[in-house]
């Protein structure tokens, strides 16, 4: 079964307020076996609403509409829905009541303007409101059905849980979905997609997206089936072959690198150290972002300038001086330094031109230098990384992490990647 999402709110379209709801509703929708096909969000203009209502109403066996529901004039839902559906608003003085009581409860007065939750599209079943004042509604036409909730989250959940589940699960046809994914560094999404895609092609039934961001691609396999082994035997049967094909470029299922390396760390009771030049912290900042780093990650020195590469890490400042900050010299010497006066078992170093500007003609703008000091000695490898300022970073600290990883599990290493 399909599904849309509209989400009204005008304040939903300016840059300050997100729609979280139709992400929640679709994890919940996907649950049952129902695939969100589209989703909206319009603001609170009767109007716009009912067109987009109409429009859903004629083409998805399921609407889901969140907020506009409140008791005030730009709360259009009702009026809205009930005009694309050519029906009637009815008056249900039952509802009221249960208004009231919930004022009266709270030791005050209904104000006259929630008079106007008390009205239910004609055919609408009321979804009770535990947490607020409006009602959700529930209405059936054939082989359709059309589901209004209350914007505020709090509201929306427990309502969705309580009393659209049992009526969703009655009308969905059965259909599970699985879904499969792997996290993917050291390669270029182009290349990625060059090799994978003749696998997935294959699979008219299976959704495959791949989702690049700077040194971490994600692959995500959907199989909807009737039955449940049907759909994992799907994207197991891919799965496998992007294994096989990617092999240990894959680093995860889902889990981001600094969880990767905090646990292959933690397993050798081994230690990691950084110094960060183009990085400015950040490395040490993903690594720290993990709960518990503390029992591998010891700190890292912010060699900024090159009087804290000699200073804090130990470079020789003829070194520095002899082949520039960005270089091979410097990596290893600056993860050697880190290593060695932090008494680290591992030690990345990064230093790299980040751009927009700095960029020689030895080294220009993206190139980074990354040392990785060990008990079995230092590597350090050539990257040139292609994007503004921030790609390069994340590149980066991406990059040094998938560099330890590869050591700590006795990989080779790879070549240094250009990623288009
Ligand atoms: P409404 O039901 O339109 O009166 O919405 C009331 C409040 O719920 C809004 O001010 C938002 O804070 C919140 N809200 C409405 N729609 C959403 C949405 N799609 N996602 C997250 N919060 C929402
Ligand atoms: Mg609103």
């Amino acid at each position: 079964m399909d599904a849309e999402i509209i989400a009204v709110g005008s304040e939903l379209l300016t840059p300050e307020r997100l729609d979280t709801n139709s992400l929640w509703l679709t994890a919940q929708l996907n649950e049952l076996g129902i695939e969100v096909v589209a989703k909206m969000v319009v603001g609170d203009d009767r109007a716009r609403l009912a067109a987009a209502v109409r429009a859903v109403w004629e083409r998805s066996p399921l609407l889901v509409v969140t907020g506009g529901l409140g008791p005030t004039e730009d709360d259009v839902t009702r009026e809205a829905v009930a005009q694309a559906l050519g029906r009637q608003l009815v008056f249900h003085p039952e509802i009221l009541a249960v208004i009231e009581e919930r004022f009266h409860r709270a030791g005050r007065v209904m104000a006259g303007i929630n008079r106007r939750q008390a009205y239910l599209i004609e055919g609408a079943e009321a979804l009770p409101n535990r947490v607020g004042t409006a009602p959700g509604q529930w209405i059936r036409e054939a082989d359709r059905a059309v589901l209004l909730l209350p914007g505020p989250p709090g509201e929306l959940k427990p309502m969705f849980s309580e009393s659209a589940l049992p009526r969703l699960r009655a009308i969905a046809p059965p259909l599970v979905i699985r879904t499969l994914s792997f996290r993917v560094a050291g390669i270029a999404e182009s290349d990625l997609d060059d090799r994978i895609s003749p696998v997935y092609k294959r699979y008219a039934g299976v959704a495959t997206t791949v989702l690049a961001a700077p040194g971490d691609i994600q692959i995500h396999l959907r199989a909807r089936c009737e039955d449940e082994a049907r759909a994992e035997a799907l994207v197991g049967e891919i799965g496998r072959q992007i294994q096989t094909i990617l092999g240990d470029r894959i680093y995860s299922n889902s889990d981001p690198m600094e969880v990767v390396i905090g646990k292959l760390l933690a397993a050798r009771s081994a230690t990691l150290a950084v110094a960060e030049s183009c990085t400015g912290g950040l490395l040490a900042q993903r690594i720290t972002s993990v709960p518990g780093s503390s029992a591998y990650f010891l700190g890292g020195l912010l060699v900024y300038h090159d009087a804290m590469k000699t200073g804090l890490a130990g470079v020789s400042p003829d070194l520095v001086r002899e082949h520039g900050a960005v270089s091979e010299a410097v990596a290893r010497a600056l993860a050697e330094g880190t290593r060695a006066r932090t008494s680290a078992t591992y030690a990345l170093a990064v230093t790299g031109v980040a751009g927009p500007s700095g960029g020689t003609d030895s080294a220009p703008v993206g190139t980074v230098f990354i040392g990785l000091a060990g008990p079995e000695g230092v590597v350090v490898r050539r990257f040139r990384f292609l994007g503004d300022r921030e790609r390069v970073r994340a590149f980066a600290a991406q990059t040094a992490m998938d560099m330890l990883r590869r050591r700590l599990l006795g990989l080779p290493e790879v070549p240094g990647v250009a990623p288009a």
